[in-house]
């Protein structure tokens, strides 16, 4: 059959879930659609700590991409993209192999940049890629079972703090040596919060004997040091990268418009302005009309109006916008079954922020790993059009 144009994705990350739900609709219609990922599976980063600490298996926390698109009739491509050629339409990828589209759509995320790291020979993990968390599981197991180690998280922020936290929950789990966990925020820890969401994070960290040292940032990280810009040393056994990320570098390399943060300059069709041919979703993108925080409650959000403007986009009718809407749930998984929760004014911890998180992030999983038993045909709330859980 003659493809009538060819949807090439990018990433099967959180703002592509819906489209990928929706591949048999595209071949349907008589559209190629490929999907270049690096694994077969995509992993859901809300739940990532908390597979660190043994609260989910890495079965409960992922979604089986590539059998995904196979099963709907699209081409899964195993592979990084590393490279765009807007005026050849073409995506490069790391093994030299070239694709071609007509609509591309990118979610590629965002990584966690490593300029720190002089020299790594091991036991230096970063918070994203998700996987990394599930080798750092069982390094920790594998060590603390031998002696009493010393972990060290550089960063002071929300993934610094739940990776403290679960790894504290993870070796109380397991009835191993505690080690010292020692959080170096380098700025006021948690501090772009409000007052009450800072207090109850540090409570926590104090009640469990897990150090925050602040005041003082990271200047040089090896495996097995940790060099301040006072000068001072640390040595760690194991080290946390969570310092913030970086949108994917893929657009900088490709000299497609970025904003300051290397995301791809998207208009409120998360379109690039440039090439309308490409769209873009998630940590990847700066959306120009009003720069969004890099959490996965954007990109879940963008789903279905990427969806329908990649449709449009083949066919040539009319684009949606996406509106941001507002304020946005957050719950941080503390370890030891708490939670913070705050939305707008409401700021509270405890069992019952956790047990809301939970019940939310395991409800988005089940619903999105139901594709892949039925191909994502009749699966309530995946169609791509007035979706409320993407509200
Ligand atoms: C530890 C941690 C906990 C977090 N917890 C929360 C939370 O509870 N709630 C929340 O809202 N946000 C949370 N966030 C933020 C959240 O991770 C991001 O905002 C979210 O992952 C963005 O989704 P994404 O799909 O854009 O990117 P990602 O989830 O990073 O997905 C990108 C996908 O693209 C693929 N990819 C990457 N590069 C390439 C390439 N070159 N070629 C092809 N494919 C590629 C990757 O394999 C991946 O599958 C957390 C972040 C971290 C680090």
């Amino acid at each position: 059959m003659l493809l009538k144009g060819q949807l090439v994705l990018v990433g099967g990350g959180h703002a592509h879930m819906v489209t990928l739900a929706n591949i048999r609709r595209f071949v349907d219609k008589g559209y190629g659609v490929t999907v270049i990922g690096p694994s077969d599976y995509h992993y859901y980063s809300g739940m990532g700590p908390g597979m660190l600490g043994k609260t989910y298996a890495p079965e409960d926390i992922r979604f089986a991409t590539g059998n995904v698109v196979e099963k709907q009739g699209g081409q899964f491509v195993p592979g990084s993209a590393t490279h765009i050629d807007p005026k050849l339409r073409i995506v490069k990828l790391a093994s030299g192999e070239d694709i071609v589209y007509d609509v591309l759509s990118v979610n590629a995320g965002s990584y966690v940049p490593q300029s720190l790291v002089t020299e790594d020979k091991g036991d230096i993990f970063s918070v994203k890629p998700i996987e990394t968390l599930q080798k750092a599981r069982s390094r920790i197991i594998e060590l603390t079972s031998q002696k009493k180690i010393l972990i060290a998280i550089v960063g002071g922020g929300p993934s610094s703090t739940e990776i403290a936290g679960n790894v504290w929950q993870l070796v109380k789990h397991i009835q191993s040596h505690m080690p010292v966990i020692k959080i170096f925020s380098g700025g006021p820890f948690m501090g772009r919060f409000p007052d009450k969401i800072r207090k109850s994070a540090l409570a926590i960290m104090v009640q469990r004997n897990i150090e925050v040292h602040d005041g003082d940032y990271v200047k040089e990280i090896k495996t097995g040091t940790i060099r301040m810009e006072s000068g001072k040393t640390h040595l760690a056994d194991v080290i946390f990268l969570a310092s913030g990320v970086r949108s994917s570098a893929i657009f900088r390399d490709s000299g497609i418009p970025v904003g300051p943060d290397d995301g791809m300059i998207v208009n409120k069709y998360l379109q690039c302005p440039r090439h309308p041919e490409i769209f873009g979703g998630g940590d990847c993108i700066y959306f120009q009309d009003e720069p969004l925080d890099k959490v996965g409650v954007y990109a879940v959000r963008e789903n279905p109006i990427l969806c329908h403007n990649l449709m449009a986009a083949l066919e040539g009718s009319v684009l949606k916008a996406f509106d941001p809407g507002g304020p946005y749930l957050l719950v941080f998984n503390m370890g030891g079954g708490i939670g913070i929760l705050n939305k707008r004014w409401i700021t509270f911890s405890g069992r019952l922020a956790f047990k809301i998180k939970d019940y939310i992030d395991r409800r988005f999983m089940m619903k999105f790993q139901a594709i892949e038993q039925y191909g994502g045909k009749d699966i309530e709330g995946v169609s791509s059009e007035n979706n409320p859980i993407f509200r």
